[in-house]
Parts: C-alpha cells; sequence; structure tokens
C-alpha cells in the first residue's frame, strides 16, 4: 500500500492519509471485497487516480491468484496491476528480505557519483546500468531492505543533485566522483521535459444546493466525479460548447484558471450552463461532495464557478 502511495505523491502527504487506507482497508481482502469507488474517494486528493484503480484491481488479483497473501516473488509482484520494477524491488527486499535492487532518481546519483559515470543515467543503457549496480550493491548486503532504503535517503539527504554533502557522507572514501572531483558533473542535467498543455472548458450546472456531475469515463481523472469538462481552444464559443456537452444554455466563461498535473499544464476555463435531463449526468448535493470521489480541480471548477473562488481564478469585467 505504502509503495503505491509514495509512487507519485510526497512523503509527508502519505504518512498523513496512510493511517485512514490502513483502518479501511488493513488487508488485500478488504480492498478486494470494497468497490473500486471507495478506494477513489479515500484517495482524494492524492493525485494520479490512476493508481487508485490499479491498487484496487492488484487486491482483488492477490485474492484470486494468491490465496490473499502478497507474494514475495518480485516476477509474481511486477504481474501486479499498477507493479513495477522499482515498486517490486521496494516490497521482495523491505517486506520480505529478498536481495532485490531499487533504481529511483536518488539511488541513480549515487552509483552513478561512486563509480564517478558521467554518461546518463536515464537513458536506456544508463538505467541497465544503474540497475545492475544496484543489483551488485544488494546482493552483498546484510539487510536487503535496509540497503535499499540507506541507499535511497543517502540521496535525498546527503549525495543531492547540487552541492552533495560529501565531508559527512559514510561512503566518501570509496566514492570516484568525489575523487575526482566531478560530483557537480554526475549525472549529467537531463534534458527539459515539456508538459503537455491542455484546455478543458468546465460547465457547472449548479442551483437548488446541487451540481451536474457525471463520472468521468476516461482520460485524465477516469472513474471520478467531474461537471462536464469539454476540450477545446480558449475561444470555444458558448454555441459550440452547448453543442459538446448536450446543454441546454452555456454562458461566457466567467473564471479560468491553471492546474498542473505530473504530466499537463491545465487550463481551466469555467462557464456556467444549464443541462436538462442527459445520460450518465446525475445531482449531487453541494454539501455533499466532500464524500464523493472528486478530483482537487473538479472542485475547483466549482468553486469557480460559484463565485466563492480565489481572486486570480476571476475574470475582469
Ligand atoms: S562522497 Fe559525495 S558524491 Fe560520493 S556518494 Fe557521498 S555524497 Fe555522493
Amino acid at each position: 500500500m505504502s509503495e503505491i502511495l509514495l509512487q507519485q505523491t510526497q512523503v509527508v502527504r502519505v504518512a498523513e492519509r496512510f493511517p485512514e487506507f490502513m483502518e479501511r482497508f488493513p488487508d488485500p481482502a478488504a480492498m478486494a471485497r470494497s468497490s473500486v469507488e471507495s478506494v477513489l474517494r479515500c484517495w482524494r486528493g492524492l493525485g494520479y487516480y490512476r493508481r487508485a484503480r490499479s491498487l484496487h484491481a492488484a487486491a482483488c488479483q492477490i485474492v484470486t491468484v494468491h490465496g490473499g497473501k502478497v507474494p514475495d516473488d518480485p516476477i509474481a509482484l511486477r504481474e501486479l496491476p499498477g507493479v513495477g520494477r522499482y515498486t517490486a524491488g521496494a516490497i521482495a527486499s523491505i517486506a520480505f528480505g529478498r536481495a532485490e535492487p531499487i533504481v529511483d532518481g536518488n539511488v541513480a546519483r549515487v552509483v552513478s557519483r561512486l563509480a564517478d559515470r558521467r554518461a546518463s543515467a536515464i537513458d536506456r543503457a544508463g538505467l541497465a546500468w544503474c540497475w545492475n549496480a544496484a543489483t551488485h550493491i544488494v546482493q552483498a548486503a546484510a539487510n536487503p531492505g535496509h540497503t535499499n532504503e540507506a541507499l535511497m535517503e543517502l540521496g535525498a539527504t546527503v549525495c543531492t543533485p547540487v552541492s552533495p554533502r560529501c565531508d559527512t557522507c559514510p561512503l566518501r572514501a570509496m566514492c570516484a566522483s568525489r575523487k575526482a572531483g566531478s560530483q557537480d558533473l554526475v549525472p549529467p542535467p537531463k534534458p527539459g521535459a515539456k508538459r503537455q498543455t491542455v484546455v478543458l472548458h468546465g460547465l457547472v450546472d449548479a442551483r437548488d444546493g446541487t451540481v451536474a456531475m457525471e463520472h468521468r469515463a476516461s482520460g485524465l481523472w477516469q472513474g471520478l466525479l467531474s461537471p462536464p469538462l469539454v476540450p477545446g481552444p480558449a475561444g470555444m464559443e458558448p454555441q459550440a460548447l452547448r453543442q459538446a456537452s448536450g446543454a441546454l444554455h452555456v454562458d461566457a466563461a466567467c473564471a479560468r484558471f491553471d492546474f498542473q498535473t505530473t504530466h499537463r499544464a491545465i487550463r481551466f476555463i469555467v462557464h456556467a450552463a444549464r443541462f436538462g435531463r442527459r445520460a450518465g449526468l446525475r445531482r449531487i448535493w453541494l454539501d455533499r461532495l466532500s464524500g464523493e470521489a472528486i478530483s482537487a480541480a473538479a472542485l475547483r471548477v466549482i468553486r469557480a464557478a460559484r463565485q466563492d473562488r480565489p481572486r486570480a481564478d476571476r475574470l475582469q469585467p
């Protein structure tokens, strides 16, 4: 559970929410008995919701294939939804004491500097080299789980990307980059990764204490509730939005704001709208939204349309 939560969320946030997860889903069987919606509800605010769906699917697979026990074999672990090489290595070594490596950005930096390897650590050859180096280290370790955690912690707190604290590093005597004085060159900087930019028009029909919501069938925030969202150019006319969404009426934009996800920069443009009966659309009480599986972005769209939004979101007259 903690490894899946930690895949894309900061440790501090996971630490806050972990007890709630363990209380509601103390073992794979408990999660498998619950609906995916209840896992999504518990996941609220942690982002990257595909992990919640994968976690639920993995719990179901553990129950049906492994009799409810998490397997300790990394190959069996990697067959679970949402479990890649890193997560399988973390579970196998930390939970079961198996001599399996873990490579994240911190470990890649540490092992690259120990060998003063100046080539990229993120291309295919670089990653293969890092996994190989980490494998050698963990296979020589008395406690593989502790060794993996120590390597990650060392990279996060001592062998940092900028200004590593070599004088306090327990590995300083065996570090080739330290001897060469090349710490700042290893590993070389990544070429800048560009986020995809997307415009989404949020159509909010809020009245009589309720708001019209639909389950997102695919793409971003799949499975979560949201006001209807229409992708399109920033200047999309209300008439075109009406046709694209099946709304009876769409107002001109009343607010806009920018929202970042892991891979996308999203510009939300918010409109008040009016929907009639429409398949997949249902009305949710506004004061019960907090108990629903809904993303932080969707909540902000609703707040923006209802005027209880930060000043920066509002369109100037
Ligand atoms: S000596 Fe410096 S560069 Fe080498 S592993 Fe330690 S902190 Fe990193």
